[in-house]
């Protein structure tokens, strides 16, 4: 079967990474996590000292100039997308609570879009891939073949994301996640670059009321049926 490209977009917290991971298992396709992408500049942003402001008064103009240097490599290793930056392995680091409350400002910004969407689609040239993310149906890879948009009540997406959470960050509260992934939605919705949107021709899948196989069921039914 000729190799395609799959984008997996939606809001925050709804397993679309688990279930991107998944798909590309099956197809024996590259699982890339775009989120992590961004988790990573953010992370960098973090750890130069560059985010000591509130996020309203940020200027992002020294991360932006310091784009230039950032040494950012990914590897996809077993389903999982490891980032590197200036060559040491960040990927845990990627999941703590503070780059998940500053990396919707700073992927607000136009150059770092700019800079990752430019690096995903030279990921993706190579096609046999699965990306999610939230603008990946419609501004990295608007021709992809196959397109999932999924959505999800925020109390069960936070209470999901909280159980993950829980044993590797145990001073977390069930409220500051879904305080985030309500923060995040509105902030990757309202952006005016790349907001996160549903393109036209994905598939719709709300995740509030299926369990990760029924979820990962739908996709298997779609795609055996051509979308
Ligand atoms: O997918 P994940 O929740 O790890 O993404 C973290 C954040 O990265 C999102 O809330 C969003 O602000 C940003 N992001 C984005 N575009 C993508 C992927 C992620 O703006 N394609």
């Amino acid at each position: 079967m000729q190799k395609i490209i799959i984008a997996i977009d939606g809001y925050a917290a709804t397993g679309k990474s688990t279930q991107a991971k998944r798909l590309a298992q099956h197809l024996n396709y590259t699982y890339i996590d775009s989120g992590a992408m961004y988790r990573a500049v953010t992370y960098f942003a973090l750890e130069n000292n560059f985010c000591t402001t509130s996020q309203e008064h940020w200027n992002p103009q020294p991360l932006v100039t310091a784009l230039g240097q950032l040494q950012l490599e990914m590897r996809f290793e077993d389903g999982q997308t490891v980032v590197l930056l200036d060559g040491e392995d960040v990927t845990p680091a990627l999941r703590d609570h503070r780059v998940a409350q500053w990396v919707s400002t700073v992927a607000a910004v136009p150059e770092v879009r700019h800079f990752l969407v430019a690096e995903q689609q030279r990921i993706g040239r190579a096609k046999g891939i699965v990306m999610d993310g939230r603008d990946i149906g419609t501004v990295v890879f608007p021709e992809a073949e196959l397109k999932f948009f999924f959505t999800a009540d925020a109390k069960i997406r936070a209470q999901r994301r909280f159980e993950e959470l829980q044993n590797v960050q145990p001073n977390l509260t069930f409220e500051a996640v879904l305080e985030n992934v309500v923060q995040r939605d509105q902030q990757d919705a309202s952006r005016a670059v790349s907001p996160l949107r549903k393109a036209d021709d994905a598939i719709t899948i709300d995740v509030s009321q299926l369990s990760i196989d029924a979820t990962f069921d739908k996709i298997l039914a779609t795609l055996n049926t051509g979308g």
